[in-house]
């Protein structure tokens, strides 16, 4: 609260503030590389706290429940909305799935002084910033619109009508970036995971 006796300026507890671990927030549009930048990074730095998130989507090859997400049916995801259980949540590509990300670990993260990265889209981002201003926000940029076509369109594995949709959402959460902190350019894997690894850590 605002001029409340013993409470730290609102400076104190900005970003830069030591005690605390850092929340750091990726977002960008679809097919520009994000779960890339974070594979790298993980070898980079094999400790990083990574949020998982819940969701209701259907499990795809190679993914493993509770590391790339907690899976979990329509009415689980219900109850853990009603119990406050998610830092925010959303319908993901017009509604096909909803994903969320848990608040306990998180605080529990920060509250250690370590620092803490979460993938999200643009209305998760926008979500998180509204609940957590201290975080920091991160859009990752494609080098190009025409290369971001072609990582679209290249996976050859979703619908024309699937490729569409998320055309269109990316021009959408393009046109977000200036309501980021700062960004990165996704034209080298490596170069965009050791930049994210810097603003992690503060370095
Ligand atoms: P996918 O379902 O293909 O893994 O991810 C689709 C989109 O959902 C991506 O843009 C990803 O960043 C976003 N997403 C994944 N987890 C969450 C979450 O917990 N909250 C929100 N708001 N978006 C998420």
């Amino acid at each position: 609260m605002p001029g409340h006796a013993g409470a730290p300026e609102r400076g104190a507890s900005r970003k830069g503030d030591a005690s605390k671990g850092r929340l750091v927030v990726l977002a960008g549009p679809s097919g520009v590389g994000k779960s890339s930048i974070v594979a790298e990074l993980r070898k980079l730095y094999p400790e990083l706290w990574f949020s998982v998130s819940a969701t209701t989507r259907e499990q795809r090859p190679g993914e493993v429940d509770g590391r790339d997400y907690r899976f979990v049916g329509p009415a689980e995801f219900d109850r853990m909305i009603a119990e406050g259980e998610l830092l925010e949540w959303a319908d993901i590509h017009s509604g096909t799935h909803r994903s969320g990300t848990p608040r306990q670990p998180i605080e529990e993260r920060l509250n250690s002084g370590e620092p803490a990265l979460l993938e999200l889209d643009l209305q998760g981002a926008r979500s998180v910033r509204a609940a957590m201003p201290d975080a920091l926000l991160v859009f990752i940029n494609p080098p190009s619109w025409d290369e971001l076509v072609v990582r679209l369109t290249g996976r050859g594995t979703e619908s024309e009508e699937v490729v569409a949709r998320r055309l269109a959402t990316a021009r959408e959460e393009l046109a977000a970036r200036p309501e980021f902190d700062t960004e990165i350019v996704n034209a080298d894997v490596h170069s965009a995971a050791q930049e994210l690894l810097d603003l992690l850590t503060g370095a």
